[in-house]
């Protein structure tokens, strides 16, 4: 990290204590100030001053509450006040690209989804700035006091400066996107990849609220996964992107599009695993696949109508990925490890043969008690943007940024 760009130690103090206290009326409003300075470990003074300034910002609000046990008259109890704040939250995907204005609950106010062509021609920065601002002037009308923009996309990048080195189908070489979009709106950028992003999400909002140690797994057209470790997402300031994708499963393997052969995403992707199905389906006359196209819905619809060929593929991925887990179980220790994928529509395939080959093949101290469930989102549209958000306004980074006005 750019040591510049690192606030002095007071400064630092600050944010933090700011970001917890946020957090908390976040997690435990309407609390009292008094409870406030018992679960944060801060003297009732620090506490008095930094609601202040909350209450100035309009980010908390007062509201009178019964405390648990207590008969007498009402407290003043605080919560947060987050309809005054408006932020972007944005995913690009290849081909589309979707804005969503929200406010500071997260609450989605208004959503376009609108195509973003792989060859327009124009380059890719030119076009989302285009899109930014055309989407400001057409909610105009709606928008209370902006506060952030954040982005979510696949591809390689590092989020401390917002640079996107490539992205698939885009031909982009190290896109200055955060500084660009900062630059032009005045506003903070957050820009994460869309795995890690949707990784805290679920932690945030879904299916990992909650645990400590957390694993999560996209199967998709690609493979990768996201970590949560100790509450916090692993290499959040760097590469958060967990490549398990390019792990190398099979040493005699099919050549990967990255040059290493046998990699887990050339035998547990979409692709792949459509293109096994259409190799096994010429010996396999008794497969209803062959009376209907190939595809990985048709792939789930067959497996869970009892499809012989149908759940073999998925049961073989659910085996790979599972080998795949088993050494990562081992280093990580999770409580719970997440699937998000379309294949999650033949859950009852997948899930046991993931589980059965962690179970056989990580240390049986540490697979025993975990939880395997499916993502609780299946598409999480721009909730990975939100959770940068929340993100940041709980280590404080982006809350101090709203104090100061
Ligand atoms: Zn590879």
């Amino acid at each position: 990290m750019n040591q510049e760009s690192q606030p002095g130690h007071i400064d630092q103090i600050k944010q933090t204590n700011a970001g917890v206290v946020y957090r908390l009326i976040d997690q435990h409003g309407p609390i009292s100030r008094i409870e406030l300075s018992k679960r944060a470990q801060l003297a009732p003074a620090s506490i008095t001053k930094i609601v202040r300034e909350m209450l100035d910002a309009h980010l908390v609000q007062e509201t009178e509450f019964q405390e648990p046990g207590s008969r007498g008259r009402p407290a003043i109890g605080l919560v947060l006040d987050t309809d005054a704040w408006h932020y972007l939250a944005m995913r690009i995907q290849p081909g589309q690209l979707t804005l969503t204005l929200r406010d500071l609950s997260s609450r989605a106010l208004q959503e376009d989804r609108l195509p973003l062509p792989l060859d327009s021609g124009q380059p890719l920065l030119q076009t989302l700035l285009e899109q930014v601002n055309a989407f400001f002037v057409r909610y105009q009308q709606k928008l209370e006091r902006l506060t952030a923009i954040a982005i979510t996309l696949p591809g390689l990048l590092h989020a401390p400066s917002g640079v996107v080195h490539r992205m698939p189908g885009y031909d982009v070489q190290d896109m200055p996107l955060g500084e660009t979009l900062s630059t032009r709106t005045g506003l903070p950028v957050f820009v994460q990849h869309d795995i890690s992003a949707w990784t805290l999400a679920e932690a945030l909002f879904g299916a990992s609220r909650g645990a400590q140690d957390v694993i999560q797994i996209v199967i998709d057209e690609t493979v990768g996964a996201g970590v949560i470790s100790a509450g916090h997402l692993l290499h959040k300031s760097g590469r958060a992107l967990v490549e398990i994708g390019h792990t190398q499963i099979d040493p005699y393997g099919e050549q990967c599009y990255c040059g290493n052969h046998g990699c887990l995403e050339t035998v547990a992707s979409m692709g792949s695993l459509l293109q096994l199905a259409a190799q096994r389906l010429p010996s396999q006359s008794d497969s209803i696949l062959n009376y209907t196209p190939l595809t990985v819905q048709s792939l789930c619809d067959a497996a869970q109508q009892g499809d012989r060929l149908a759940r073999d593929v998925i049961a073989g991925v659910g085996h790979h990925i599972g080998r795949m887990l088993a050494m990562m179980v081992n280093i990580f220790n999770p409580q719970r490890i997440l699937i998000g994928s379309p294949l999650n529509h033949a859950g009852e395939v997948l899930f046991p043969a993931v589980i059965n080959t962690i179970r056989q093949q990580a240390l049986p101290a540490y697979s025993q008690t975990i939880q395997l469930t499916p993502t609780a989102f299946a598409d999480p549209g721009t909730l990975g943007a939100a959770a940068l958000i929340k993100d940041a306004l709980y280590s404080g980074t982006l809350l101090v940024k709203l104090l100061q006005g």
